[in-house]
């Protein structure tokens, strides 16, 4: 029948929660409402794309990640230190926040996590937060529709309240 079905270059409205081995809940849709994504385009982690795919509006689906295929196995190693001078005088630098790195070699946009702050120095955790663990999804697709080819074309869901510039 004509019910669509989550494939590659289908637009998806995912509810969720998402709990770690403990049983503590990290993340929810449930106060904002799905979220809302192409298929195929990475804009999921990979493994809850495969997870998801087949699958149409109102199924339900347990989803468990291994660290591998969440955000990565804990690296003792990804820490860093770097002066306080490295940072504007204005930025707050506290423990438990986030500060972007900028990556010249490979032209990309590191998110670190601020884990000590003195007077000289910073240091910083380069895991994700939720590095090395399993994560443990319960979905709900809402929605599946075919994304049209201007949001195949800017690579982003598009929603009838949604007005932007062209060039974005
Ligand atoms: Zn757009």
């Amino acid at each position: 029948m004509g019910t669509p079905v989550i494939v590659d270059d289908m637009v998806v409205a995912l509810n969720y929660t998402l709990r770690l081995e403990s049983g503590e809940l990290v993340d929810s849709t449930d106060d904002d409402g799905p979220i809302w994504f192409i298929q195929g385009r990475g804009h999921v982690l990979p493994g809850l794309e495969d997870a998801v795919a087949g699958l149409g509006a109102g199924d339900r689906r347990s989803v468990i990640l291994s660290p591998e295929q969440g955000f990565g196995e804990y690296d003792d190693d990804a820490m860093q230190v770097l002066p306080r001078a490295d940072f504007p005088a204005e930025v707050e630098l506290v423990p438990g926040g986030e500060v972007e790195l900028y990556d010249e070699e490979e032209d990309v946009i590191i998110p670190a996590y601020i884990t000590e702050v003195d007077e000289d120095e910073i240091v910083l955790n380069l895991n994700h937060p939720l590095a090395g663990e399993t994560l443990y999804f319960e979905v709900e697709v809402e929605e599946v529709r075919p994304a049209t080819p201007e949001e195949l074309a800017h690579d982003h869901v598009h929603d009838s309240a949604h007005e932007h510039d062209e060039d974005a």
